[in-house]
């Protein structure tokens, strides 16, 4: 297992080598961002642990360069800013953990180790039918690279039919996943949200994706056949 630690502080990244070393783990130290970005792209790693305030390049950056080239290497972030959107931004970003400074390091150890038993991570937010695509992590929706503005329940119905295109829903199936218990209209309130789908999924486009199955329910077209 070779991991590579990204952090500006001689100390922090002492303690933290000596003490991955101990685990018997290779670990290759990077003082600034510039040089993490170096590493990264030269060598394979199972994981990395990047510090967001660095010289030279930011983490933050580094994280998004990291991501666009490899989709699959845990990553690890160590933080002083501890507000929460801060953290969400981090995730949506592509991070696999983060530990806010200062941290003890058997945290970090107990943390990496588990980030390694996961192995390399799947990571395709992105669900696709057509020239549709559905940002699960987002939660954004593009036909034909045009970004599509929906609304929460608009938004979570496609996501339901765009996991698994083909399949047809029947409507108490999607009052079940896209609704909750408190739910107490009519099944029809699908075919409503279905019609405002359509009305911006669909109809601006010259092939339709959202398949109505009489007697059914409703699905997404597997095929862009129509
Ligand atoms: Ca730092």
């Amino acid at each position: 297992m070779r991991l590579l630690l990204i952090e500006d502080e001689k100390k922090v990244s002492d303690l933290v080598a000596r003490a991955l070393r101990a685990e018997s783990y290779a670990i290759d130290v990077a003082e600034d961002g510039a040089r993490g970005w170096q590493l990264a792209q030269s060598y394979e790693y199972d994981l990395i642990i990047l510090d967001l305030m660095l010289p030279e390049l930011s983490g933050a950056e580094l994280l998004r360069r990291i991501r666009r080239d490899n989709q699959q290497v845990p990553i690890l972030v160590l933080t002083a800013r501890a507000a929460t959107a801060d953290k969400v931004q981090q995730f949506e970003a592509g991070t696999d953990d983060y530990l806010t400074k200062p941290f003890a390091v058997a945290e970090l150890i107990m943390r990496v180790k588990a980030l390694l038993r996961r192995g390399p991570i799947a990571r395709s937010s992105v669900l696709r039918v057509g020239d549709l695509e559905v940002d699960r992590l987002s939660k954004q929706v593009r036909r034909g690279g045009r970004r599509i503005e929906l609304t929460a329940k608009e938004y979570a119905l496609l996501e339901y039919l765009a996991a698994n295109p083909g399949r047809v829903f029947s409507r108490t199936m999607i009052i079940e996943h896209v609704w909750d218990q408190s739910f107490e209209g009519l099944t029809n309130i699908v075919d409503v949200y279905v019609r405002h789908l359509r009305s911006k999924v669909d109809d601006p486009f010259p092939v339709k994706l959202i398949r109505t199955v009489r007697g059914v329910g409703y699905g997404l077209a597997e095929s862009t056949e129509g």
